[in-house]
């Protein structure tokens, strides 16, 4: 069903696309590509950036240049996205969930403890341990940190739906060992379609690279010993990310804004992800949480019913069919949040839908007892 009023618009700017590409009239196409490596590693601070074709393109990537493959464990949260998860089982390890906090919706640090004291006594050291900050919400990254630098496993950051939030003043994806982002049509800027990795070691980003251009090694005839892919990002899709990315600002700011109007009308009624002191969201999606599955069902279908498109949160992972068999640690929550959750329109092609949008809201609350 094609909705009038989708979940994530995302304007796209014409005269800026076709400005960068005029710009590049007589170079050599490749560098745009390189042009938009550099820019993000400037936007995030990172001496290293290898933009690819997608965000889980640059999971897998994440992992192989890890060295993680057949029979290693990996740690991530039940309540993503399925490609953070995907990707390891593309490596052949396996996934070890774990649930969500309340506070972030993103992985809980206890339970990740837990976990990692009980592979511990089976005698399993993770691999490493992916974390998301969902919906652009920061998870509780010191904690995190903490436990994983203990233990000596690395990080991969999965901030596809982060880019511009921050925890502790640090933007997200350049805190872990390894940090991707997503350009999807509907993330917070797009290339229509594509990813990026960025890290601060120059190994992980070179073997990044190599693993993404059919890992063909340096000789001066192809030479292979690795199975590779094809993962590299088009420079018409670079080109894109250049326009965008010096709109990313306005972006999440009116992203932030939409978000800000619904918390007004849900107040008392809904509950969300909140800011703290150290964290503080890019509200990529505006998500929120009513009393019981039934109040959600009576505000979606009212959406519905007006052509405006609303989605249900995450279904966890380790009730996925897919993945339903993997060790889990797990409490309750993100399947909590499932029946209660979801998301509404959190970007809009006119201020005209956008308050279409709050009078539906608002009508339909009238309605819930
Ligand atoms: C969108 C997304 C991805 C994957 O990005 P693609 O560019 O669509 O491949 C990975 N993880 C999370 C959490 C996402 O939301």
């Amino acid at each position: 069903m094609a909705y009038r009023i989708p979940l994530s618009y995302n304007p796209i700017d014409v005269d800026s696309f076709a400005k960068v590409l005029s710009s590049y009239e007589g170079v050599h196409h490749n560098q745009m590509v390189t042009d938009f490596e550099n820019a993000i590693a400037n936007l995030t601070s990172m001496p290293h950036a290898v933009a690819v074709n997608s965000g889980t393109a640059a999971i897998h990537l994440a992992l192989l240049s890890l060295g993680i493959g057949a029979g290693d464990v990996v740690i991530a949260p039940t309540f993503t996205y399925v490609a953070t998860i995907n990707p390891i089982l593309y490596v052949g390890a396996k996934p070890v969930l774990i649930d969500a906090e309340r506070e972030t919706w993103n992985m809980d640090p206890d339970l990740l403890a837990a976990s990692i004291k009980s592979l511990k006594q089976k005698g399993i050291k993770p691999k490493a341990i992916i974390i998301v900050h969902t919906y652009g919400m920061p998870a509780s990254v010191n904690e995190i940190l903490n436990l994983a630098k203990a233990e000596g496993i690395p990080i991969i950051e999965d901030a596809a739906e982060s880019l511009g939030a921050k925890y502790d003043g640090k933007l997200t994806g350049t805190i872990g060992d390894v940090g991707i982002y997503s350009f999807n049509n509907n993330k917070a800027i797009t290339t229509f379609g594509g990813g990026i990795l960025i890290t601060r070691n120059p190994e992980t980003a070179e073997k990044a690279r190599y693993y993404a251009s059919q890992a063909r090694e340096n000789l001066p005839f192809y030479e292979h010993i690795n199975v590779g892919y094809n993962y590299l990002i088009s420079p018409l899709n670079a080109a894109m990310g250049l326009s965008q990315i010096q709109q990313l600002g306005d972006k999440n700011k009116s992203r932030c804004n939409v978000f800000k109007e619904y918390a007004d009308v849900l107040k008392g009624s809904a509950d969300f992800q909140k800011d703290s002191e150290k964290q503080i969201s890019s509200r990529w999606l505006s998500t929120f949480l009513v009393k019981d599955s039934s109040t959600k069902e009576l505000i979606i279908n009212q959406f519905n019913t007006n052509g405006i498109e609303t989605r249900p949160l995450w279904k966890p992972m380790h009730v996925q069919p897919l993945y339903v068999n993997c060790e889990a640690f797990v409490k309750g929550v993100s399947e909590d949040y499932f029946k209660r959750g979801f998301a509404l329109p959190s970007s809009f092609h006119s201020l005209q839908h956008q308050q279409e949008v709050i009078h539906v809201l608002t009508n339909s609350l009238k309605m819930v007892t």
